[in-house]
């Protein structure tokens, strides 16, 4: 007869939460089983920009899957260009080849990999908790959700789904002197004809002659490939530097479409089991970094879980402190204050395009103000500083909106601040 291993901790989901939630799990001892529905190398839609902050907390990354090393970040909102000089370390990469590193570095260290293995459902027994896949099933201790945005996986935890914003990308493949012109640098396009709430980019990945190319939207329910295309055939610098581009296949996929979920998912603890990564909602509503806040969160939740399994507790009471804990590291200074930025600047489009143009004007007259982008791109500080250098250069964003737009914008912070003393 069959008897079914239990398991110290079940993780769903090999992206970088899970993987490196089971590397620093098995690395401490704990007998460790990831399941991942996709295979070996599995394509993920995702520009690749790992952050310094990011970095900091991972084992050095192998030369051959960096892909690019910024030292700039160029932002072009409208008519209006600067380039920023990055400081520290940020890497680019392609998913397929730095995921398969981190699930790899799991396994080195004892845990147990399981691709092509969906899973189907979870159930709490009294002391363990049983996942369902397509494979079969574990019995474990805890479980960590891993799964980035699963609506099947949050109904089965009986957890309303985080809110997400629509992101697509393309894959191409430039010639030799094309991709001089975009190496080294994340490039930001912001511009209302295309963009309603976030960004265009091209993120290079010179080494493979590649560069992923892709638009995020706050806003966004459909058709955003389309306001992609529009922005590649016609944006005047965009169009420019694709000129030459062709479809490249980075496995197997050269197109995709994905979701950033933001928002803080309500409940990323409960009894045996704790939330991670974008399955807990905690991707940078700004930047749409997503990748830093699910290492941090794998992090903070290893720590727990070890001790949960050195006390035998396992109950939402003791898993609180993880929420404690991360909201200590992440959410109270850098999540939460952007979250509310985000919402102050969300008002429409043209508001919108106005305020970053008008950034950008602010970053050309006031080195301090450059920092802001640096910051905001490095993740060298937490976005409450951010946030609170930009208030305090309030009068000069407004002077570059305009008038209109300010009395707006004005209009709009008196009303969240009457809605937050109503709360
Ligand atoms: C177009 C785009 C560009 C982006 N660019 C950046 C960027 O440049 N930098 C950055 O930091 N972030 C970026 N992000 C955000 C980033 O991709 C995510 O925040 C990050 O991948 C979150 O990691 P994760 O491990 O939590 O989730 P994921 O990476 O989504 O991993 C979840 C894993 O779970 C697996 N899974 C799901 N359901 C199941 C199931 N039922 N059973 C088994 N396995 C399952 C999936 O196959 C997947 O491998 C981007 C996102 C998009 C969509």
């Amino acid at each position: 007869m069959m008897v079914n291993i239990m398991w110290d901790v079940i993780i769903i989901g090999g992206g970088p939460a899970g993987a490196f939630c089971a590397y620093l799990l098995a690395r401490n001892g704990c007998s460790v089983v990831l399941l991942e529905k996709g295979e070996k190398f599995r394509y993920k839609s995702c520009a690749g920009g790992v952050t310094p902050r990011a970095l900091s907390l991972l084992p050095k990354v192998p030369e051959e899957i960096i892909e690019d090393r910024p030292r700039y970040l160029r932002v072009f909102a409208d008519d209006v260009f600067f380039e920023f000089k990055l400081r520290g370390e940020g890497i680019l990469v392609y998913r397929s080849k730095f995921d398969q590193w981190l699930r790899d570095l799991a396994e080195s260290e004892g845990a147990v990999v399981k691709y092509n293995t969906t899973a189907k459902d979870i159930v709490f027994a009294n002391n363990f908790v049983e996942v369902k896949h397509t494979q079969g099933s574990e019995e474990g201790k805890i479980l960590v959700g891993a799964f980035g945005y699963s609506g099947h996986l949050f109904k089965k935890l009986g957890i309303e789904p985080p809110p997400y914003s629509l992101a697509v990308q393309r894959e191409f493949k430039l010639p030799e002197e094309d991709i001089e012109e975009v190496k080294g640098a994340f490039e930001t396009y912001f511009g209302a004809e295309f963009c309603t709430f976030g960004y265009a980019w091209i993120f290079p990945k010179s080494k493979s002659r590649g560069v992923s190319v892709g638009i995020v939207d706050k806003e966004a329910k459909s058709g955003l490939l389309l306001k992609l295309d529009y922005a590649i055939k016609n944006h005047p610098i965009l169009s420019k530097k694709l000129r030459n581009a062709t479809l490249k296949y980075v496995s197997k996929v050269h197109v995709s479409a994905s979701v950033i979920p933001y928002g803080i998912t309500k409940k990323i603890y409960g009894d045996r089991f704790i939330l991670v990564g974008d399955a807990a909602g905690i991707a940078d509503p700004i930047s749409w970094e997503g990748m830093g806040p699910a290492i941090i969160s794998s992090k903070v939740a290893t720590d727990v879980i070890l001790k949960a399994i050195e006390e035998n507790k396992f109950d939402a009471n003791f898993l609180k402190s993880y929420y404690k804990k991360l909201y200590n590291i992440l959410l109270r200074d850098d999540t939460i204050p952007a979250l509310r930025a985000s919402k102050r600047v969300c008002i429409d489009a043209e508001f919108y395009s106005n305020f970053n143009k008008a950034m950008l004007l602010c970053a050309k007259e006031d080195k301090k103000f450059r920092e802001i982008f640096i910051w905001t791109f490095s993740r060298e500080r937490p976005f409450k500083y951010i946030d609170e250098y930009v208030r305090k250069k309030t009068f000069c964003i407004l002077k570059h909106i305009g008038i209109r737009n300010a009395l707006r914008m004005i209009s709009q912070a008196f009303l969240s601040k009457l809605r937050k003393s109503q709360e």
